[in-house]
C-alpha cells in the first residue's frame, strides 16, 4: 500500500459518449491526483504491448478496432492504495455486471465497451506509466 500510480486511459466509448469530464471529477471527488494527461490516438504497436496478455484470444482484433475507432485520453493519477481503490471504482470488467455507483455501473456498455483502463498492479502501472508518458510529461 502507500502511495501509488496509475495509468489510466478514457476509452473510445467513454469519449464518443461524452463522458470524460464526468469520469475525470469522479476520480477527483475521490481523492486521486493528476499527474500527467493527454489525448492520443492509439497504434497496432502500442496496443500490441498494452494488451500483450490477450493477444491470443479470439476477441483481440475486435479490441483493436475498438481502441483504434477514436482518440483516447490519458490520465496517470496518484493517490494512496490507488491500484485497488481506482479498480473498486470502475467495477467489473463486463459493465453489466457492475453496481450503480461504479463507473463502469454507470457510464459502461458491456464487456469491451467498459469506458476505462486502469493499472491492475503496481509493476504493471510503472511499466504502463512508461508507455505512455515519457518522465518530463508526469508532474
Ligand atoms: P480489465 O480492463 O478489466 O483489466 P482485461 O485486462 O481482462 O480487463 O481486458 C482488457 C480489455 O479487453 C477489457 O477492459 C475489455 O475492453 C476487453 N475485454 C476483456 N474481456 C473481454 C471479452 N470477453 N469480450 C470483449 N472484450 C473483452
Amino acid at each position: 500500500m502507500g502511495i501509488e500510480r496509475s495509468l489510466i486511459l478514457l476509452k473510445p466509448d467513454c469519449m464518443e459518449r461524452g463522458h470524460a469530464g464526468n469520469v475525470i471529477a469522479r476520480f477527483e471527488q475521490a481523492g486521486f491526483t493528476l499527474r500527467a494527461t493527454k489525448m492520443l490516438q492509439l497504434t497496432d504497436a502500442l496496443l500490441a504491448e498494452h494488451y500483450a496478455h490477450l493477444t491470443s484470444k479470439p476477441f483481440y482484433p475486435e479490441i483493436v478496432a475498438f481502441m483504434k475507432s477514436r482518440p483516447v485520453i490519458a490520465l496517470v493519477l496518484e493517490g494512496e492504495n490507488a491500484i485497488a481503490r481506482i479498480r473498486d471504482l470502475l467495477g467489473p470488467t463486463d459493465s453489466k455486471k457492475a453496481a450503480k455507483g461504479t463507473l463502469r455501473g454507470d457510464f459502461g456498455q458491456e464487456s469491451m465497451r467498459n469506458v476505462c483502463h486502469a493499472s491492475d498492479s503496481v509493476e504493471n502501472a510503472a511499466a504502463e506509466v512508461k508507455r505512455f508518458f515519457p518522465a518530463t510529461e508526469v508532474f
